[in-house]
């Protein structure tokens, strides 16, 4: 693989999360935490022979953690409290930062989610987080907002690039919509009327369209703009009326007119 990625090599945050397939964020994830000990990098890039990457690649650097899950159900708030926010109360053993690779951190529930906020929030100096995820749409827009995200090629469970355009379309313009042109855009929805499935991968779409927009400001130190958490719980909604066979189109029209955000409810 080719150098880090220049939002890595900057280190601007303290929180990553990596989106792509998954051997390619567990390299990129490695590689970067590598780079953070090595005891002689320039801009990240680990130099293989020092003591800190030598380590590494025995497996049993004292410094960088790998963080599972001890249930089939996912990373759980007790692997989160044991392996992160308790081991995040010492110093680093040796080296200069304590890094934790939580791979297939899409597995991580809620209640974990919201057990990390507040050390990723407030870390000490020396905690760095890498989560590895193959697609972003598990993660809470609280945890979201905290992370730099950076996402890999385009392999990340490429979603149909009908549902994605429609989701930009909609999440670009849509607060400067009147309520008609509002109201028209549930056209675009009625072909997924007969399809579950294609529903929720718009739905999803939609819902990455503003994580993303969240997690950019974050990471570019941006103001966030309220109507984007107001648009996700608004899609999180939609998703549970529809689960319960609600009104497809009154659930539609509802969710357009909260997104454009001219109307609360
Ligand atoms: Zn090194």
């Amino acid at each position: 693989m080719g150098g880090l990625p220049s939002v890595l090599k900057n280190k601007r945050g303290h929180a990553y999360i990596l989106e792509g397939e998954a051997t390619e964020t567990l390299a990129l994830g490695q590689a970067f935490a590598k780079g953070l000990n090595c005891l002689a990098s320039q801009e990240v890039n680990p130099c293989g022979q020092c003591l800190s990457c030598r380590v590494f690649e025995s497996g049993n650097h004292p410094d960088i953690f790998y963080v599972k899950g001890t249930k089939t159900t996912g990373i759980g708030v007790d692997d989160v409290r044991d392996q992160i926010v308790m081991a995040m109360t010492t110093q680093p053993f040796r080296y200069k930062y304590k890094i934790f690779i939580v791979d297939k951190a899409e597995t991580l529930t809620p209640a974990a989610q919201n057990a990390l906020l507040k050390t990723i929030e407030e870390p000490a100096h020396y905690g760095v987080f890498l989560f590895l995820a193959t697609g972003v749409h598990t993660l809470l827009p609280t945890l979201m907002s905290r992370c730099v995200l950076v996402k890999l090629g385009e392999t990340a469970k490429t979603p149909n690039a009908e549902h994605e355009a429609l989701a930009e379309e909609i999440a670009g313009n849509i607060n400067r919509m009147d309520i008609l042109e509002t109201l028209a855009l549930y056209r675009r929805f009625e072909p997924y009327k007969e399809s579950r499935e294609s529903m929720t991968q718009q739905l999803d779409m939609l819902y990455l369209a503003y994580a993303r927009r969240i997690s950019q400001a974050a990471s570019k130190g941006e103001p966030q703009c309220k109507q984007w958490h107001d648009s996700i719980s608004a899609v999180q909604h939609t998703k549970q009326v529809l689960a319960q066979n609600g009104n497809f189109q009154l659930a539609v029209e509802m969710m357009l007119l909260r997104l454009s955000g001219n109307y609360s409810f």
